[in-house]
């Protein structure tokens, strides 16, 4: 038959040598290779007793700051769940009663504050919405869980506690103050609430 190319060729089987034959020098050469692959450096690590230094940009659990008195800073204005993709927050907003002052920074606040953690796919995109820097991603590793109601963590896991606060200091490089300031300007200047 007429091949539809020229690019065949006919492959003519080969008698095996002596050496090929006894397979030895293929076994030998095999465990070469194992060999130096042993005493190489592991590609792997024996998580979690062993863990990874994560880079500072890394993306984990969120935190739901407090002001230098202990008063949570979020003013429930929504703008982090407007600017979710995965549409992972959701808040109910009240308003602070009076004595409240010491609880809540603002006149509003997130009574409740629910980030669905099954849908959120660490973007950041809510910490860059926040106008009242309340809201960051950590380098924490948010806990897996076999329930799925577990994984809707509410106010109760997000915000930090009064002696507890989160150092969230490494995010907050004079750059990044600067791309929020532009982003805000720009986001207040234009209609895209309306
Ligand atoms: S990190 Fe991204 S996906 Fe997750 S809650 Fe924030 S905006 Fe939504
Ligand atoms: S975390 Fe920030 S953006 Fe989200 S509701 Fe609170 S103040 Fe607004």
């Amino acid at each position: 038959m007429q091949s539809l190319t020229n690019r065949s060729k006919q492959v003519v089987k080969q008698e095996l040598t002596f050496a090929e034959k006894i397979y030895l020098p293929a076994i030998l050469n095999g465990m070469k290779i194992t060999l130096r692959h042993f005493f190489k450096k592991k590609a792997t690590i024996s998580y979690p007793e062993v863990k990874r230094d994560f880079a500072p940009v890394y993306r984990g659990q969120h935190v739901l700051k407090r002001d230098e008195n202990g008063a949570e800073r979020c003013t429930a204005c929504g703008l982090c769940a407007l600017s979710c993709p995965a549409e992972a927050i959701t808040m109910v907003a009240a308003e602070r009663n009076k004595g409240e002052e010491k609880l809540y920074r603002e006149e509003k606040y997130a009574s409740t504050y629910e980030i669905n953690m099954l849908r959120c796919i660490f973007c950041g995109l809510c910490e860059e919405a926040c106008p009242k820097e309340a809201i960051f991603l950590t380098d924490r590793i948010v806990a897996t869980s076999l329930n799925r109601s577990e994984m809707i963590y509410g106010k109760d896991k997000l915000v930090e506690g009064v002696n507890e606060r989160i150092d969230i200091s490494d995010r907050q490089t004079s750059e990044v103050i600067e791309f929020k300031r532009i982003r805000i300007f720009s986001i207040t200047n234009c209609n895209c609430w309306n």
